[in-house]
This record gives C-alpha cells, structure tokens and sequence, in this order.
C-alpha cells in the first residue's frame, strides 16, 4: 500500500476533473465502488436483487421493491459496506436488520397469499420495525404499512432512517406488537420480524378472512429449540398453518422498554 500524505489541497490537474481512478485503466474497480462510500448506485442493489432471484424468490414486484430501498441508509456507518450481502447485521438494542434474502422470501410468500385488487397488498400490520428497513420495502408493495416496534430506541432510529423517504402510507407505532394493533385491522396481511413460542391470537383476530400471516414461529424446545417460518391463512372454512423452512429471528417480547 502507498503512504498517502496529507497534502493542504488538491493538485490543479485534479481540480480540472482528472479522476484518480482515471489514471489508472487497469484497475479493476467496480463502477459503484469509485463514488462516495460506493453504496449510493443501484448497480449494487442490483447485484443484491440478482443473488436473491438465485434462491428461488421470483415476484417480479418484490426483486423490484428490494432494488429500489437503499437498505445502507438502514445500517451503522461502520457497516455500510456489508449493506448488500444476504446477511443479518446488528442494528443496536441487541436487534438485527433481517438478511435480504429472508425479507423478500417473506414478502413473497405474503403477496402469493394476500393480494388485493389493485395488485398490491391492502393493509398490512409489521410487528418489530427495528430499523424500518423491511417496512420500507413493504410500504412499496401495500396500500397501507402499520408498523409496531417495542423499543423506544429503534422505534426513533427507524423513523430517522425514514423521515426523507417520504412514504406516506407507512405508520410508524410504538408499542407491544403481541396485541397487534386491533385500530388498523382487519389486515390483509401480518408479518413479523420477531418469532415467539406460537401465533398470538390477536394477530389471527386481527387478520382479514381471506388474509395471510407469515412469522417466524419455535418449533423445537428448550436449548435445541429452533424456528420455521409459518404462513397461516384465514379463510372463511377456518385457519390453515403451513410450516416452511428454518429460520433465525430475534425473539419476540412482551410489554415495551
Ligand atoms: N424488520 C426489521 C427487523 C428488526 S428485528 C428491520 O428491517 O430492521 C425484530 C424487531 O422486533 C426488534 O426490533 C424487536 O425489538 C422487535 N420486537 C420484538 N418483540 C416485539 C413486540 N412484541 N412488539 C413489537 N416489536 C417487537
């Protein structure tokens, strides 16, 4: 590596837009690398999208609402280059930011299950806003985005995080999501971000006939216990549980801290 000195200002030719990548053709730097921290290019989302669309995830809306939200702007400075690999990041408050992956499989899996008239999800309830990433995705497939988290920190981070992006129909909640949120119901569809021991009835009381519910649900017990992903549906014969593959979530708490 060369030394760098710290030098007063930069070189005239430099000022004239001579780019220091420029002068160097061979190097193998990729576009989106060679701008600021080089997250601000959709060409890294784009690669993102392209490794999610290689685990199977295929609705075409989903790839595009995963390739629109700048998930970098979600996530610590000091982490920013890891923004746009399929893997779960620390977001404070012993949190994490969910892997791209797991987000927009579920949000497949909702919009396979629940979709309204207009193409789009109609309400929808998030339970565990975190950083608001995945409510801002969410927020570009539904009418409407209730979105509830326990922690007072992460419920003020996530609407700092979100405050330029403008959505509108995305409503930022403070409190313990295992109640729901009984004002926006009924939902056409709930998702949670945070797996407990079994589906608290409220959030079934709470969705739609015809709505689905995707969470992360223990399948196991004690110290070997793991989790699945669930899709519950209601339909008007009764509720129907389907349990997918395993999953990794944070766990699901009572009461607001
Ligand atoms: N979707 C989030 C993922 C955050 S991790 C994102 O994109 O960043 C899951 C979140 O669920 C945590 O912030 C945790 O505090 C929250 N959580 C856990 N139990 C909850 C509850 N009962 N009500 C609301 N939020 C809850």
């Amino acid at each position: 590596m060369t030394a760098m000195k710290q030098r007063p200002s930069f070189p005239a030719k430099m000022d004239a837009g001579a780019h220091p990548i420029a002068a160097k053709p061979r190097a193998v730097v990729p576009v989106a690398v060679a701008r600021g921290h080089g997250m601000d290019s959709a060409a890294v989302r784009h690669n993102m999208v392209q490794k999610i669309a290689a685990q199977g995830v295929r609705d075409p809306l989903v790839l595009q609402a995963m390739g629109t939200v700048e998930r970098h702007r979600f996530v610590d400075s000091a982490l920013v280059n890891q923004a746009y690999e399929d893997t779960s990041l620390p977001i404070g408050l012993g949190q994490t930011i969910s892997k791209p992956g797991v987000v927009s499989r579920m949000l497949e899996l909702l919009r396979q299950g629940a979709l309204g008239q207009s193409g789009k999800l109609g309400r929808v309830l998030e339970i565990g806003t975190g950083c608001g990433y995945q409510a801002a995705v969410l927020s570009l497939l539904a009418d409407e985005v209730y979105s509830i988290e326990r922690l007072r920190g992460l419920h003020d981070k996530a609407r700092e995080n979100l405050r330029t992006m403008r959505l509108h129909n995305l409503h930022l909640l403070f409190g313990d999501g295992m109640v729901g949120y009984a004002k926006g119901a009924p939902y056409a569809a709930i998702i949670a971000a945070a797996g407990g021991e079994a589906v608290p009835q409220a959030w079934i009381d709470q969705l739609a006939v015809g709505g689905r519910l995707v969470a992360p649900v223990a399948t196991g017990h004690g110290a070997a216990g793991s989790q699945s992903l669930m899709v519950l549906d209601k339909t008007a014969q009764g509720i129907r549980h389907t349990v997918l593959e395993a999953v990794l979530f944070v766990p699901l708490k009572s009461g607001v801290a």
